[in-house]
């Protein structure tokens, strides 16, 4: 498998790909994420999860060419994917290797409320949260508060 050496070689290659697809960045950033591969920001801001370090490369460089696009072009209509197919041919087969890495971690859940769905594991919310046991709403009791003496 051809990985990636570390987070260097990883936005050495995020730089390369914005320089080619002409796309300034203010700031970017490698670390790990709980619900998403990648997030960008109009203002120029880059976060890729450094869980892409630990799968192939060409899936990073979907993850990669998928967000930048992302600066010219917000939605996955036509356009991006016409780009996408440009700079990545078969894109969507990588996608789908995104997608079934995300299957075998474990921490990826879809989280709502962000722009780019794509980008997050699809799979269903899968169970339900356990529910925390709820405190009675006085929670000044505590059994064994003797005198703490605050
Ligand atoms: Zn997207």
């Amino acid at each position: 498998m051809n990985g990636w050496r570390d987070k260097t070689d990883f936005k050495t290659r995020v730089l390369e790909w914005a320089a080619k697809l002409g796309v300034k960045t203010q700031s970017l950033a490698v670390r790990p994420m709980r619900n998403k591969w990648a997030s960008c920001s109009t203002a120029g801001h880059l976060n890729f999860n450094a869980q892409l370090l630990e799968l192939e490369r060409e899936v990073g460089e979907y993850v990669i060419v998928h967000e930048l696009l992302h600066f010219s072009v917000p939605n996955h209509g036509k356009l991006w994917k016409s780009l996408m197919r440009a700079h990545l041919g078969d894109y969507e087969r990588l996608d789908e290797r995104l997608q079934r890495s995300a299957e075998a971690g474990e921490n990826f859940h879809v989280a709502g409320g962000n722009m780019d769905p794509a980008l997050k594991k699809r799979r269903g919310a899968g169970r339900p949260s356990h529910g925390s046991t709820r405190h009675a709403s006085n929670s000044s009791f505590s059994p064994d508060s003797m005198d703490a003496s605050a």
